[in-house]
């Protein structure tokens, strides 16, 4: 099922609270970008879409990733899952929660953060996702 529900646009994309390990699938056919640590965002996979227009991310992903940059990958594919709230790594992390334990990037739990481009311009996921949210099954976007 889609676990879409208490998703928020507060900041540039959506979050989408989930479990540690659940599966994230692409939205879309495209091309791997990138893969490791973004940030703020934590571990991160990024895609292109296949006509180039669109590039999507997935932040605070597991840093075991399954995908590669340069694969490609269909609409509905596992590419990722849902990473831990702590990790270990990278090296300067500089996320910490009140604990001082090392965060996967600047978050207060679990969740997938979603953010979607357009021709480079940070546009909301949620106009272009509606359908795609309603049908897809079996993982969060
Ligand atoms: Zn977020």
């Amino acid at each position: 099922m889609l676990q879409h529900h208490g998703a928020s646009t507060s900041h540039s994309g959506i979050d989408i609270p989930a479990p540690e390990g659940t599966e994230i699938i692409s939205i879309m056919d495209g091309t791997v970008v990138s893969t490791g640590w973004g940030g703020a965002g934590g571990y991160t996979i990024t895609i292109q879409s296949e006509d180039g227009v669109y590039e999507f991310s997935y932040c605070h992903s597991s840093p075991d990733f399954i995908v590669e940059p340069g694969q490609k990958v269909v609409q509905g594919e596992v590419i990722g899952t849902v990473g831990p709230k702590y990790v270990d790594g990278p090296a300067n992390n500089p996320y910490k929660d009140s604990t001082g334990k090392t965060t996967n990037g600047a978050t207060t739990g679990c969740h997938c953060h979603f953010t979607l481009r357009e021709n480079g311009k940070l546009v909301d996921p949620e106009e272009y996702l509606k359908d795609a949210l309603e049908e897809e099954k079996g993982g969060i976007i």
